[in-house]
């Protein structure tokens, strides 16, 4: 066996790590109870996110972004509007040297009943069909109960930061608790860093 079978081998027993992150309200600023992020004006990072995604990102951990986009299907944006948020999105973390894997949106309205929109798992699915981790490896970092309920079904680990729909004083009326409860995205990636890297 030469060096390179070796590396091949290698490569083969190692296990993808995969992290899949919402983004309204994680990523950038949450627009609000049934508001939307309609264009580049409404689009604000959260402070820490972009150096969060960043210290995964240097751990090794594939990084997918996974949003429901339902105003699309309202008509109160368009795809161009999403694709137009990617550019800041992947620019600005190009910036930091760091390269997403996907970013994957469902844009159907809720009355379609599609597989793709939160807490369904279509998206997940999608996602991991592209790596080879086992589910049971992820985490799904998200702001709301939509994104923690897909994580279990999916059976990511569901990481809820506190930086978006959710607040503390909800606590009480979580139909679950979350593996984890991370003020922000910052934090969170510092968590799994440190214990999951
Ligand atoms: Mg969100
Ligand atoms: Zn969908």
């Amino acid at each position: 066996m030469n060096n390179n079978d070796f590396q091949i081998k290698d490569n083969m027993i190692k296990e993808e790590k995969v992290i899949f992150i919402d983004r309204d309200g994680v990523i950038n600023e949450y627009p609000g109870d049934k508001k939307y992020v309609c264009s580049l004006n409404d689009f604000r990072f959260i402070p820490g996110s972009i150096e969060g995604i960043k210290k995964l990102y240097e751990k090794g951990f594939k990084l997918y972004i996974i949003s429901n986009q339902a105003g699309v299907a309202k008509g109160l944006y368009s795809e161009q509007d999403l694709e137009k948020m990617n550019k800041k999105i992947t620019k600005e973390l190009k910036k930091n040297g760091v390269s997403l894997s996907g970013i994957f949106y469902c844009t159907h309205h809720p009355s379609q009943d599609c597989g793709c929109r939160k807490p369904k798992t279509g998206l997940l699915d999608k996602a991991l069909s592209q790596t080879g981790a086992k589910p049971a490896l992820t985490f799904f970092i998200g702001d709301s109960f939509k994104d923690m309920e897909a994580a279990r079904s999916f059976g990511a680990k569901p990481v809820l930061v506190l930086s978006g729909r959710e607040k503390i004083s909800n606590r009480k009326s979580w139909v679950f608790e979350p593996d984890y409860v991370f003020d922000n995205l910052l934090v969170a990636a510092h968590y799994i860093c440190a214990h999951y890297g």
